[in-house]
């Protein structure tokens, strides 16, 4: 498909700005642009055509099953599309005096009131606009209450190795030192190891819940009171609470400071580099660091920022209009609709898993919770097919690939996500070509490495994009 720039015409312009009615003054000539700026020229028709066509070649939940595991790629319900579009939510400045946002700043309280309430936390900052913006900036808030006690020795964090790789790259860019823990043979963490990790220097723990292989770690309790007893603080990778939501809270399990994904758990679009929003919630004992400004009073509301911050980590307010979904995502559902989503996100992932055991090896066996990691490692050694080879043939049939390669401590790991939104029949869908690609493989292997056959695009070269990206367009004229 052609870029726009090749497709420009000299003279298809569109012209809307009247001409000007003002006097035109000139800028010194060292500000003055010594080459034509290269626009695309083209009438409104051809760029309509051109993003349309762009849009059919991508894929969104809105055009078929996209059970990407460890991202929750729900369905996000339009009346919080409604929501957001609100004037009174959009037609605002950042600067405006408090008096005149109230609504706006009601509307902060109250989604920092319930994802509390929802966490076990005492505060939040909307600030971050992702989950690993949020693990940084929980991160900082860790490392100052450590060092606001004149506890300077406490400089490692201890990540699990099933860990997310957002975990240990935050850890580190947060200053810390990381220590990396084995899981047990049950792929929780081990008790042992943790024990043997923690000391005088440590700051903390990340960790998620259920974890990346989608179990529950039923050593929860025990597992952040080693790290309590050990002066340190547990950090909660929040990126896995829609196993969870409604039923049991972070802080409850011994966590003092946590990110949401509003953009997985909250139902707000994902991916394609839309927004995102990565609240950190804490509890009071890092509330006076975290950054500013919060909201403050019970109306009329009140902007201030707490008194040993570790300063802002983004402008403003974080990504306003995504909290706004999440809130009317959580009033929508209420306190049995948010518990409801998480039992179902469960039982279709469960339901996933018990059918698809039969034809591929899982790396746990057993019950999960709102996600299961298939096991490709046998299929490859017996067929040459890869894991990669079955998450191509599913785009042929529409379907989205799970996530591939991780866990990182699962070989040949394929990741499934089914989540609440999506139907028993599309469930059954999704079933019936994972093994008819299964049943492929065994019977013509070869064939396997050519899929995707239909698909927009066919097979990229993923070494090439990664090692020499190609970030901008690189214009031949002057
Ligand atoms: C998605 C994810 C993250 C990072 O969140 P982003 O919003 O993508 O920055 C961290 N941990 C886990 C387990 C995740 O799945």
């Amino acid at each position: 498909m052609k870029l726009i720039f090749e497709k420009s015409c000299g003279g298809h312009r569109l012209d809307l700005l009247p001409p000007c009615d003002v006097p035109v003054k000139s800028y010194p000539d060292e500000l003055l642009r010594k080459k034509t700026l290269l626009l695309p020229e083209l009438s409104e028709n051809e760029i309509s055509r051109h993003y349309t066509k762009l849009a059919g070649r991508t894929f969104g939940v809105n055009d078929g099953c996209y059970p990407l595991g460890s991202c929750t790629m729900k369905y996000n319900p339009k009346v919080n599309e409604t929501a957001a579009a609100l004037p009174g939510f959009t037609k605002i400045h950042p600067l405006q005096p408090e008096s005149s946002v109230q609504g706006c700043l009601h509307a902060l309280k109250l989604a920092e009131t319930l994802l509390c309430e929802i966490t076990g936390m005492d505060r939040m900052t909307f600030q971050p606009a992702a989950g690993a913006h949020g693990e940084f900036t929980g991160l900082l808030l860790i490392k100052a209450y450590h060092e606001h006690r004149g506890d300077f020795g406490r400089r490692k964090i201890i990540v699990p190795d099933s860990a997310h790789g957002t975990n240990p790259a935050s850890a580190s860019m947060a200053g810390f030192t990381v220590v990396s823990i084995p899981s047990g043979p049950d792929g929780c963490v081990d008790l042992t190891a943790l024990k043997e990790a923690v000391g005088e220097d440590t700051a903390g723990l990340m960790l998620t819940n259920p974890n990346t292989v989608g179990l529950f770690d039923k050593n929860i309790l025990e597992i952040t009171k080693i790290v309590h007893e050990a002066g340190g603080l547990n950090y909660y990778d929040g990126a896995n609470l829609n196993a969870v939501v409604g039923i049991v809270r972070p802080g409850d399990m011994g966590f003092d400071v946590v990110h949401l994904n509003l953009h997985k758990t909250f139902s707000t679009p994902h991916g394609g580099g839309g927004p995102g929003s990565g609240p950190v919630g804490c509890k009071a004992l890092l509330a006076e660091f975290l950054p500013g400004p919060t909201v403050e009073g019970d109306g009329p509301y009140r902007l201030e920022t707490p008194e040993h911050s570790i300063g802002k980590v983004k402008a403003f307010y974080g990504n306003f209009l995504v909290v706004i979904r999440a809130l009317a995502y959580i009033l929508t559902l209420g306190r049995e609709g948010i518990p409801d989503a998480a039992r179902y996100a469960v039982l279709h992932a469960n339901y996933m898993k018990a059918e698809l055991s039969r034809d591929y090896d899982m790396a746990c066996p057993g019950l999960c919770m709102h996600e299961f990691v298939m096991c490709l490692e046998e299929l490859k050694k017996q067929t040459g097919v890869s894991a990669l080879d079955i998450a191509k043939g599913l785009l042929d049939d529409g379907i989205h690939p799970p996530t591939m390669y991780f866990p990182l401590i699962v070989p040949e790991a394929l990741m499934v996500e089914p989540t609440e939104t999506e139907s028993k029949e599309t469930m059954d869908e999704v079933i019936r070509v994972f093994r008819k690609l299964k049943e492929r493989a065994v019977r013509e292997p070869e064939a396997m490495h050519e899929l995707p056959l239909t698909a927009a695009v066919r097979r990229l070269d993923e070494v090439t994009a990664a090692r020499h990206p190609k970030l901008k367009y690189e214009a031949e004229t002057e």
